[in-house]
């Protein structure tokens, strides 16, 4: 098995490709990606939980949205702020304050950075708090808040579970295939050396990552990477679909950006957090611009799978760019 000694911790190598597009005539196999990740306490079923938790509980409703006055929309912005504290401020508390699982399936062998003048306050988890916090939650909060009004006011279509249970259970485990897609493209052109100077660089101080790194982006990136909900504005959807796809960019970005693998529980593999791929990302720039969910980067030969030959390959590309 090819290792990398630059890793505290890596899967096998070379990475495998677990997505959809892998076998796709393969029943066996589909049956197990859909298992893995809606059978079993995965992220995306805890944020379906989340979801559909707040839907009932807290959020306002579209007959609230069509009345006159914007108290309501407050009060997302006030859950997004909850939302964002409890799951990206309590991964950090766990992983990186009380030292929950030590090095264990952690990638990096290094802390986050202190006194790196490359920071705004020099400092890594600030830098990307004040990111998240300043820019990231209020511009989700304004999508989310526009794609209500329309479907309040008849402008966006509205499903509900009873019309349309069907869509309605399809268009959720859709949306995370969306996300991925929508994602990769905004992130090409993220990497354009033009736009990656002046915008996406803010994303990429972190190449060490952790869970206040995910939504800590620069304003114009948060524009392109949150316009994904826009999809609302003309596909049918519930609000619990619109609520899932926003904690699934927003908050759920933690997730990916823990910086460990799973998350143990009583030394159980209980939960799967970041993906060794977007891990890659970070270190080396020019590769993995996808997620595992979408087979673009294998097809497009922009792949990392780990090794050093994919270190090298990546490199050559990185200096083709900025020649
Ligand atoms: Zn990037
Ligand atoms: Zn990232």
């Amino acid at each position: 098995m090819p290792s990398n000694k630059d890793w505290n911790y890596h899967p096998d190598l070379p990475l495998e490709d677990p997505s959809l597009f892998a076998r796709p005539k393969d029943v066996g196999y589909i049956a197990g990606w859909l298992r893995r990740n809606w059978l079993t306490l995965s992220e995306r079923v805890l944020i379906l939980i989340m979801s559909i938790g707040v839907f009932y509980t807290v959020y306002p409703s579209l007959e609230r949205v069509s009345n006159p006055g914007i108290s309501w929309a407050f009060e997302v912005l006030a859950i997004n702020y909850a939302l964002v504290f409890t799951i990206t401020g309590g991964l950090h508390w766990y992983f990186y304050m009380r030292r929950g699982q030590g090095l264990t399936l952690k990638f990096d062998k290094r802390d986050h950075s202190r006194n790196n003048r490359n920071f705004l306050f020099a400092d890594q988890v600030k830098d990307n708090m004040f990111w998240t916090l300043a820019s990231g939650v209020p511009q989700l909060t304004v999508y989310q808040c526009g794609i209500m009004w329309l479907m309040a006011h008849g402008y966006a279509p509205v499903i509900t579970f009873n019309t349309h249970p069907i869509w309605f259970v399809l268009w959720i485990m859709l949306l995370p295939v969306w996300s991925a897609f929508h994602f990769y493209w905004v992130h090409r052109l993220l990497h354009v050396p033009f736009f990656y100077t002046r915008f996406h660089a803010l994303h990429h101080r972190n190449i060490n990552i952790g869970p206040w790194s995910g939504f800590s982006m620069h304003p114009v990136e948060h524009v392109l990477y949150l316009s994904t909900l826009l999809i609302h504005t003309v596909v049918a959807s519930h609000p619990v679909h619109l609520i899932f796809h926003a904690i699934y960019q927003g908050p759920g970005a933690a997730m990916t950006h823990t910086g460990y693998e799973d998350l143990l529980i009583k030394d159980k593999r209980s939960l799967a957090l970041g993906t060794f791929y977007h891990t890659l990302h970070h270190r080396y720039f020019e590769c993995n611009y996808g997620n595992q969910e979408m087979p673009w980067d294998r097809w497009f030969g922009t792949f990392h799978d780990g090794t050093e030959e994919g270190t090298l390959t990546t490199r050559a590309r990185k200096k083709k760019m900025y020649s």
